[in-house]
């Protein structure tokens, strides 16, 4: 349970991630229409004094992310959706550590969030920010598991939502949108058809949409993945973080989350490098990080037994562009061949039975190391992002 006497979030306002125009956090935001060069872009919230938020707080607080609530947007703790969110675990890969002989090689196991991945976090946040706000009917094109999270959360906050996935998403991320209650759409086509579909929606009906960083506070949610990395590895940053990107909400959240703790004096020193994992059916990020297309605008995916990676046009693109500059990091994608051969070996060497865009990133990994981006003697953290159960229908 949340302890909720003297909590008080530190948010200030939203800023256009691009124009820095601001926005009000009092009122329903979405994104940012008119940044400089006409682009949408999303909203990033910002905090204020965070220099008085002493690090001792964390010592009796809940082990969920609302631990982090002064970095939160949510204002009156009792509208705090909450499924027990956070806190995952970080695994030190001692098998294949020593198989591959890099001594420090962790993974953070996002896949025992509620719902089985990553997502729940950001949607806890952002249907909690729904519930303060006074919204009560809300819609989500999705690849699966942003779908279900969203879903499972609109079940315990009471609010009415629309969940519109691919088809071809096995059986499992559409029974549990069915079972929380949520009216399901199947589209033929990947999340982008999803979203034309969420467009054709909204345009008859009056539902606030959770598409990824089209609303703003997924982010925040997603963000205390950065927190609790410096945390559990006792405020001491990993040198690399390999990181499965499909809307790339982490990613963007992670980095956010490391300038937050810096401002509050939390953490110091060098930032990991940021490394976007894409599988080779859909990998706009790559192809933008080698200049093969200025934009993803053109691209043309393909389905991914790895679906959380199928994202031909991530709305944030470059923002998540801008991490991997600014983080001295790279973009790589691998096969879907060796993406599961990556699920595979973390199975039987460590007894983690991950999702495919998590078993993408062992073999990122070996490829990075192979192209001396990256030393075996660094401290490597992969993020695993979600849970095989649901995807095993996939598997062979
Ligand atoms: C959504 C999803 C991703 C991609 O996450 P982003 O933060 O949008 O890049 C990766 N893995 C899994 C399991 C997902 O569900």
């Amino acid at each position: 349970m949340i302890k909720t006497d003297l909590l008080t979030s530190h948010i200030t306002h939203l800023e256009c991630a691009v124009s820095k125009k601001k926005f009000s956090h009092l009122e329903i935001q979405t994104f940012s229409a008119s940044d400089e060069e006409g682009w949408k872009s999303p909203l990033y919230a910002k905090y204020g004094s965070l220099k008085n938020i002493d690090i001792t707080v964390l010592k009796d607080r809940v082990s969920s992310l609302w631990r982090y609530f002064e970095f939160l947007p949510v204002l009156n703790p009792e509208n705090v959706v909450s499924l027990g969110e956070g806190m995952t675990p970080v695994i030190k890969l001692e098998n294949l550590g020593k198989q591959l002989e890099i001594p420090n090689l962790f993974l953070k196991d996002e896949s025992l969030n509620p719902t089985g991945s990553f997502k729940a976090r950001g949607q806890a946040v952002a249907v909690s920010k729904m519930k303060e706000l006074g919204i009560n009917r809300c819609i989500v094109p999705t690849a699966g598991n942003a779908g279900g999270a969203l879903a499972a959360y609109c079940a315990k906050a009471n609010i009415d939502v629309t969940v519109v996935m691919p088809r071809h998403t096995p059986e499992i991320f559409k029974l549990e949108c069915q079972y929380f209650g949520a009216e399901l759409i199947l589209v033929d086509g990947l999340i982008s058809d999803c979203g034309k579909v969420v467009a054709e929606m909204r345009s008859k009906g009056d539902y606030f949409d959770v598409s990824t960083m089209k609303e703003p506070y997924r982010l925040e949610g997603k963000k205390t993945m950065g927190f609790e990395i410096a945390e559990q590895m006792n405020w001491e940053l990993p040198d690399v973080i390999f990181y499965p990107t499909g809307g790339g909400t982490g990613l963007i959240g992670i980095w956010k989350a490391f300038h937050e703790m810096k401002e509050a004096g939390w953490i110091t020193g060098k930032f990991p490098k940021m490394i976007a994992v894409q599988t080779a059916n859909c990998q706009p990020i790559v192809w933008s990080f080698e200049g093969k297309h200025e934009s993803s605008a053109g691209y043309r995916a393909k389905a991914s037994v790895a679906n959380g990676l199928a994202v031909p046009f991530p709305f944030a693109e470059k923002q998540i562009f801008q991490v991997l500059k600014e983080s001295e990091g790279y973009a790589i994608s691998v096969s879907e061949e060796e993406l599961m051969v990556g699920t595979k070996s973390l199975a039987k060497n460590e007894g983690l039975f991950v999702a495919p865009e998590g078993g993408a990133l062992l073999p990122a990994m070996i490829k990075a190391i192979e192209n001396k981006w990256i030393s075996a003697d660094d401290k490597i953290l992969l993020l695993n992002t979600g849970s095989a159960y649901k995807y095993a229908e996939n598997f062979k």
